[in-house]
Formats: structure tokens, sequence, C-alpha cells
């Protein structure tokens, strides 16, 4: 019997999110282990953006094997200047609503004894709305950190996917509404970088990192270039959320 295909063969272009954040750091995901395509990650960051600093603090969980990728890369001592309860999130300890909206403050605690006085290079994954970029900058100053200098494991999270990931609508994305500068200004760190979407393609193992008319990976949320076309948003004429990234 004859097969139909009634689609043009396309090449995949799974989620590149996929090995910045969504997977766990033990999986293998299209051949290649997330562990160390995210610690590639952070020997690109601190490539493009080295900070003159005295150690590299991780955003924990998601913030680490980058914050020891950028470690071994840059010669800097890698320190838990950031700890994560194992307590906050399990629900039989949670008595309601009051204490689950304390958030940050309980979820993470600054290493006082680590970070007073010191110049910190602070890695998270990505920064979506960034009100939790601004408390955590704001915990490791109160707890007497000397400088924040604040590294993203991805590019400025621009545009929503619109292929099952629950991100917020552009108007709350917020590298869809600041520059950079900006954005540092908003977080109140010293300085702010994010990984170029180049160093992140060269991470997940392409040495030239993307191809423009052929990349290798969904990227929407980060270039706009969404792997189909949005008819129905164009039908509707709702222009802020047409790609940007031609633009
Ligand atoms: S837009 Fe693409 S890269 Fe971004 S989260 Fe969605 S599927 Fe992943």
């Amino acid at each position: 019997m004859q097969s139909i295909k009634p689609f043009v063969p396309q090449a995949p272009r799974p989620c590149i999110f996929e090995q910045v954040y969504f997977s766990r750091p033990d999986s293998i995901v299209d051949d290649l282990s997330v562990y160390e395509v995210r610690k590639r990650i952070g020997a690109e960051l601190a490539r493009e953006s080295g900070v003159d600093a005295d150690m590299v603090v991780p955003v924990p969980d998601s913030g680490t094997p980058a914050a020891i990728g950028y470690a071994q890369a840059s010669g800097l001592p890698f320190e838990l200047g950031i700890i994560r309860s194992h307590y906050v999130g399990r629900t039989f300890i949670q008595p309601g609503d009051q204490i689950r909206h304390l958030g940050v403050k309980l979820k993470h605690n600054a290493n006082r004894a680590q970070i007073a006085g010191k110049r910190l290079v602070l890695i998270d994954d990505s920064i979506v709305r960034g009100t939790t970029s601004v408390k955590i900058v704001q915990m490791l100053r109160d707890a007497g950190a000397g400088e924040v200098h604040m590294r993203i494991a991805s590019p400025p999270t621009r545009n929503p996917c619109f292929y099952g990931v629950d991100t917020p609508e552009r108007s709350k994305l917020l590298a869809a509404q600041m520059d950079v500068e900006a954005m540092r200004a908003f977080i109140k760190a010293d300085s702010l970088a994010f990984l170029s979407i180049d160093g992140l393609y060269r991470a997940a193992g392409a040495s030239v990192g993307r191809i423009v008319d052929r990349p290798a990976y969904c990227d929407a949320c980060f270039t706009g270039d969404y792997p189909t076309p949005l008819t129905d948003r164009e039908g509707r004429g709702d222009a802020s959320l047409l790609p940007d990234f031609v633009s």
C-alpha cells in the first residue's frame, strides 16, 4: 500500500531551551549531555563577558552547571553563595498561603559567611519577568556582597513560546520591554550580560554558531524566528507578537 505524505519534509528544530533549562542535567538530549552543554555555556559566558570578581555563585539549582563551567574557564573559585532550602516546596510542611508567598526569601538564603565583602559573578539560566532576579540581587547585597555581576546562561527572552511552554505574554517579558542596560538598572546589578545566540549554539555543539537560514533548533523565544508561521496572530494583526528576528 502506498503511503501518503502530505507535508514537505522539514529538518527538525527541537527546543534549544531543553539544553538551557528544561531537561534534567543528567539527561542526554539530541545525543548531547545536558550537563556538558551547560558547562560549555558557562565557559562561553566567561569568554564573552568575563569580569573581575572573587567568586562564581550559581542561582540554585538551574544555574549550577553553567556556573561550574564559568569557574573552570575563568579560574575563579566556585562557591555556594546561595543555599536553597531542601524543605521549602514540600507540601507537608507548608501551613498555608502566607508562608508560600514568602517565596524566594525562604527558598534561597544568602551564605553570608562566603559572600560578605566579595565581588560575585552570579549565574542564572534566564531572566523572564525579572522579579526573582531583583530579589536575589537584593538578598546578596543585604548579606554584604561587595559587587554583583549577573551573567545569564541564555540570550534575552524577548518572545513568548507558542509551542507549549508556559511563558508569559510579551508585555510581561522584561527583555521585551527594556534593553540590557535598563534591565541591569532594574535588577540593581553592577553589571549584566547575556550569552549570545552564537555562544549558545557553540555550547550545543555547532562550531560555527547559529546558521541563520538553517538553524538547528527552535530558538524563537530568543530570536523571534518561529519555525512555523504564526498565522492566527498575524491574522488578528497583533503586530507585537510578530517575529522581530530580521529587524
Ligand atoms: S519558543 Fe522554541 S525554544 Fe523557546 S521555549 Fe518554545 S519551543 Fe523552546
